[in-house]
C-alpha cells in the first residue's frame, strides 16, 4: 500500500471513531455485527464488544423486521446501496429510530457479497416531529371548523375537509383559488381592512364574518380566528383562518329571541282584559271632565252671547290637557299590547308605581281591596324595561287583589308595595297582602298554567319570573309571619 494510501486509511478510522453517526459492518446472511463504531455506546447504549455478533434482526422493532426482510436481499444485493428508517432495541430497552444507509460490499473478483457497510444516524426526533405533525394534520384536516391556509396574496393554499364541504369548493382544480371566493363582500372586505393588518401586526385577529357557500348561494355566518405565520427571519410566510359555523346557533338564538317576544305579546294580551277595566276608569274620568268644560262652555254663551274670550279662555285650555292626557293614556295602552324589543332604560319607581295603583283601581274595588304605596320616596332609580316591569308588578298586584278579595260588607285588607336597597346596591322590591297566603303546593306556583282560580290561566307567575330572569333577578314568594303573601324580586340600579 502507497503511504498515502495507509494516510488516508488512517484518516478515514480516525473519522470513523469520532463520527456521532454509527459506522457498522454486517455479515450478509443474518445482519450480525462484525465491527461498529463507538458511537454505537451512544446510540444504543452497548459497548462495541458486546454488539459485536449479536445479529441486527434481534434489535429490530417486530413490526420493521418483515418490511425490512421483505426488501432488503432487492435493495442491499442488487442495487448496492439502501437507505431506510427504522426502530432499532437500545441496550435498555427502548427503541429509537435510526435511518441507515446500507452498502453492499462484493469481491471484486468474484463478485460475491462479503459484507454489508451500514451508516445509521438517529432521526428520533425528526420522526418523532414528523408524526406530531401528521397528528395536528390529522386533526386540522378533520376538525369542524372551516381552515384555510392563504398566502400574503391571497391565494388559497388549503382548505380542511369542513371548509371544502361547506363551501362546495376544491382546491385542486388549475384555477387558483382566491381568499374573495370564500367570503361575502362585506367580510372581504373586513378582512382586507381590518382583520388581515391586524393579524399582520399582532400576530391574530377574532371576530365575526360571514362565509359564502357560491354554489348553494348560502351565506354562513362565523366567529373568525385570522393567523399571520411568519418565517425564522419574521417575513410572513401565510395566514391561516379558522373559522366556526355559527349558522345553529344563531338559528337558534333567533328562534329563542321570537318565542321571547311571542310570550311577552301573549302575556300582555292576557292582562289586557283585567286593565281595559282600569284604563276604562282612567279614560272616563278626562272625558266626562271634557264634557263638563264643554257643557260650562255652553252654558255660559247661551246666557251671554257676547262672552268674553277671558272666560271661556280657561276651560278650553283645559279642555286641551285633558284630551291630551286621555290621548297618553291610551297611547299607553298601545305601547303596552305592541310587540316590541325589551329597552331597558332608568325608572323612577314611584312613578311607575303609582301609575300602575291607577291601573289597579277598579280591580281594587270590584274585590274590595285598598292598595297603598308604601316605596321610600328617595328609592333609587332601576334599570329596566318599563313595560316589562309594569307587566310584573301588575301581575304581582292583581294576584294579590284577588287573594284579598272580601265582600262589600266586610272590612277591606290591604295590597301593598315596599322597596329597599340590598347590601350590592340593588332595589329589592315586594309585593305583599293580607290574604290567605300561598297554596300548600306552593313549588309549583311558577310553573306554566299551574293555578287555583276556577278561570285562572296560571300564566302569570310563569311569565313574570321570566321577565325578572331577562333581568338578571330572580322572583321570591313567601308566606308572612302575620298571614298573607310576599312576592319579592331584585332589580340593577346602574346602567
Ligand atoms: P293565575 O293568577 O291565572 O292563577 P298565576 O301564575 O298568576 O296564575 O298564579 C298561579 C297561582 O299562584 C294562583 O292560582 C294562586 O294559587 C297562587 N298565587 C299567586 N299569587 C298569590 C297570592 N298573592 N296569594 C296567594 N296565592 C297566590
Amino acid at each position: 500500500m502507497q503511504p498515502a494510501d495507509v494516510e488516508r486509511n488512517r484518516l478515514l478510522a480516525e473519522m470513523a471513531e469520532q463520527s456521532t453517526d454509527m459506522i457498522s459492518r454486517h455479515a450478509p446472511d443474518d445482519w450480525r455485527f462484525i465491527d461498529a463504531s463507538p458511537a454505537v455506546t451512544h446510540l444504543l447504549g452497548y459497548r462495541v464488544d458486546e454488539i459485536v455478533g449479536m445479529s441486527a434482526y434481534e434489535l429490530y422493532h417486530p413490526d420493521d423486521v418483515e418490511d425490512f426482510k421483505r426488501r432488503s436481499p432487492s435493495v442491499s444485493y442488487e442495487r448496492g446501496l439502501y437507505t431506510h428508517t427504522y426502530r432499532f432495541r437500545c441496550k435498555d430497552g427502548h427503541y429509537t429510530w435510526l435511518e441507515s444507509t446500507s452498502r453492499s460490499i462484493r469481491d471484486p473478483v468474484t463478485d460475491e457479497l462479503k459484507e454489508i457497510l451500514v451508516v445509521s444516524r438517529d432521526v428520533s426526533q425528526r420522526i418523532n416531529a414528523e408524526q406530531a405533525n401528521r397528528r395536528l394534520a390529522s386533526v386540522l384536516e378533520h376538525s369542524s371548523d372551516l381552515v384555510a391556509f392563504v398566502t400574503p396574496d391571497h391565494r388559497v393554499s388549503q382548505l380542511n375537509e369542513a371548509a371544502r364541504k361547506a363551501l362546495g369548493l376544491d382546491v385542486s382544480g388549475h384555477e387558483p383559488l382566491l381568499l374573495n371566493r370564500l367570503f361575502t363582500a362585506d367580510s372581504y372586505a373586513l378582512l382586507q381592512q381590518q382583520a388581515l393588518p391586524e393579524a399582520y401586526e399582532r400576530g391574530s385577529w377574532h371576530g365575526e364574518a360571514e362565509m359564502c357557500d357560491r354554489l348553494n348561494q348560502r351565506v354562513i355566518p362565523v366567529m373568525l380566528e385570522v393567523l399571520a405565520h411568519r418565517t425564522l427571519d419574521n417575513q410572513l410566510e401565510y395566514f391561516s383562518t379558522v373559522a366556526r359555523d355559527m349558522t345553529a346557533i344563531k338559528q337558534a338564538e333567533a328562534k329563542q329571541l321570537q318565542y321571547q317576544q311571542e310570550i311577552d305579546h301573549a302575556a300582555r294580551l292576557i292582562t289586557m282584559g283585567e286593565m281595559a277595566t282600569g284604563l276604562a276608569h282612567e279614560i272616563n274620568q278626562p272625558l266626562t271632565a271634557v264634557v263638563n268644560y264643554v257643557r260650562g262652555i255652553q252654558r255660559r254663551l247661551a246666557t251671554d252671547r257676547d262672552a268674553a274670550l277671558n272666560d271661556i279662555d280657561q276651560p278650553l285650555a283645559r279642555i286641551g290637557d285633558t284630551a291630551l292626557r286621555a290621548g297618553e293614556i291610551v297611547r299607553r295602552m298601545m305601547d303596552f299590547t305592541r310587540k316590541s324589543q325589551p329597552k331597558r332604560e332608568l325608572l323612577s319607581l314611584n312613578t311607575l308605581v303609582n301609575d300602575l295603583i291607577g291601573f289597579c283601581v277598579s280591580a281594587a274595588k270590584r274585590h274590595n281591596v285598598v292598595i297603598e304605596n308604601r316605596l321610600p320616596d328617595n328609592i333609587a332609580e332601576v334599570y329596566a324595561d318599563r313595560i316589562q316591569l309594569e307587566q310584573i308588578l301588575l301581575n304581582l298586584l292583581l294576584n294579590g287583589i284577588e287573594a284579598c278579595h272580601r265582600e262589600e260588607d266586610q272590612t277591606p285588607l290591604k295590597v301593598w308595595l315596599e322597596a329597599s336597597m340590598d347590601k350590592s346596591g340593588q332595589v329589592i322590591i315586594s309585593v305583599l297582602d293580607q290574604g290567605p297566603g300561598l297554596p300548600s303546593d306552593s313549588e309549583r306556583l311558577f310553573e306554566q298554567f299551574f293555578t287555583t282560580k276556577p278561570k285562572g290561566l296560571g300564566m302569570g307567575l310563569a311569565i313574570s319570573r321570566t321577565l325578572i330572569e331577562r333581568h338578571g333577578g330572580q322572583l321570591l314568594a313567601e308566606n308572612r309571619v302575620s298571614g298573607g303573601a310576599k312576592f319579592s324580586f331584585m332589580l340593577p340600579t346602574a346602567v
